[in-house]
């Protein structure tokens, strides 16, 4: 008989998906290139005691009531307030900058100057991205918007992204504003919560379908074959009329006829540590790569629940330009967004425009930069939508 519908990868926006439709009665086929389920936001316990996040740390943080309740269908929460510290001129200050780390690098009569100019001006509670600080007719903010962007922005936006902070969308300085603030937690949201035992284990839960199958180490792509000219998609050799969503790279799935779509990769070089490294989870380093080569060093176990006292897990994050055929750097973590490269995707979709049963969904093949709370809802409305049309 074979599948009802075929999905592509076994991320949030595969598996979210295959279990809502699964839910409601498909046979759903999941092929996933890797050996492991739960795509970027996977798991595991190492030798350490350390629950490890093999592809950065994923802190799950969300307004999302939608969210929220579909993922707690699979997995009980603890709660984790996400922390991150700057290296600026020798200190750890916190990140995103605020009211506190204005304190920390000034004396304390500029200090107090400063932080009344921004309250007066801004308002108290508010952020403000750096490109738009930058942008004050006020002498006193330029001069300290100018310090943030040396400090924090510069330096390790040319080392994370490869291009300047003016090059890249606003968007990406956007993500990270100028807190006028005292508040020192990474994210604001409501629901700040880590699901117990783990992202694989809640992958795991999800998966746990008799209508759906998980095929690790399968290369969706050795085996679909879209055909833009005809029309045609075949599965394993033979014309293939059901559905497939598909959540991977959209040049692969069109086998780069358009040229690659540019990303950016990471590489996390992992040590064993005894104690407590540093203070919080991450620890930004936005200085130039002449004095730190690497963006952040993140210490997973204050992550945890239970975290073991005398063993510890550091990783060190280097970013790199993706390349699909280089020893280093070959997995494709963040879309790079630049007008052409927006151009590029949006001639990929075009190609598919006539393929009514192929579906992008997910960060790959939307070439979107999603939160997992994101994804998770995009998932949920994708999913009830396809099923309304059928
Ligand atoms: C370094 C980093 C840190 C992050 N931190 C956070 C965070 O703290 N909080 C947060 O909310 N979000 C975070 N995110 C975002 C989060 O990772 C994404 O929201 C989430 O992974 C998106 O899920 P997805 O299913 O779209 O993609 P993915 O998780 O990438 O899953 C796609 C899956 O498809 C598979 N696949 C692709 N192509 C094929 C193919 N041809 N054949 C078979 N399988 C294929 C891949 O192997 C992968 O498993 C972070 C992202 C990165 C890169």
């Amino acid at each position: 008989m074979g599948p009802d519908v075929i999905v592509v990868g076994a991320g949030f926006a595969g598996c979210v998906t295959a279990r809502i439709l699964a839910d409601a009665g498909a046979q759903v086929l999941i092929l996933e290139r890797r050996n492991h389920i739960g795509g970027n936001a996977y798991d595991w316990l190492d030798e350490n005691g350390v629950m490890r996040h093999e592809y950065g740390p994923h802190i799950f943080h969300t307004n999302s009531e939608k969210a929220i309740d579909f993922l707690s269908r699979f997995t009980e929460w603890y709660d984790y307030e996400h922390k991150v510290l700057g290296y600026i001129e020798g200190k750890l200050v916190p990140i995103p900058f605020n009211l506190h780390s204005i304190e920390m690098l000034f004396p304390k009569e500029k200090a107090e100057h400063l932080k009344e100019v921004l309250i007066n001006v801004y308002g108290m509670g508010n952020k403000i991205p750096i490109l738009e600080l930058r942008k004050s007719d006020d002498p006193m903010i330029q001069e300290l918007a100018e310090y943030i962007f040396e400090h924090v922005f510069k330096y390790y936006t040319m080392k994370q992204w490869g291009y300047t902070a003016e090059e890249i969308d606003p968007a990406v300085t956007g993500r990270v504003p100028v807190s006028i603030s005292y508040d020192d937690r990474y994210f604001q949201d409501r629901f700040q919560k880590m699901p117990k035992g783990g992202f694989t284990k809640l992958f795991e839960n999800m998966l746990e379908h008799e209508n759906i199958m998980v095929q690790l180490e399968t290369e969706a792509m050795n085996h679909i074959h879209i055909n833009t000219d005809t029309g045609l998609v075949q599965y394993k050799g033979a014309r293939f009329t059901k559905p497939i969503i598909y959540t991977g790279l959209v040049d692969q799935l069109l086998d780069y006829v358009n040229g690659d779509l540019p990303y950016r990769s990471l590489e996390f070089n992992v040590r064993t540590e005894y104690g407590e490294v540093q203070p919080v989870t991450t620890v930004n380093y936005p200085t130039p790569a002449n004095e730190h080569l690497y963006t952040r060093i993140t210490e997973y176990k204050h992550m945890m629940e239970n975290p073991p006292q005398e063993r510890s897990t550091v990783a060190v994050e280097l970013p790199y330009a993706y390349d699909r055929n280089a020893a280093k750097g070959n997995v494709p973590y963040y879309p790079v967004f630049t007008d052409e490269s927006k151009k590029s995707y949006q001639a990929y979709v075009d190609l598919l425009k006539d393929i009514p049963n192929v579906y992008l969904l997910g960060r790959l093949a939307e070439y979107k930069y999603y939160n997992m709370d994101a994804i998770v809802e995009a998932a949920i409305n994708f999913s009830y939508q396809f099923l309304e049309k059928k």
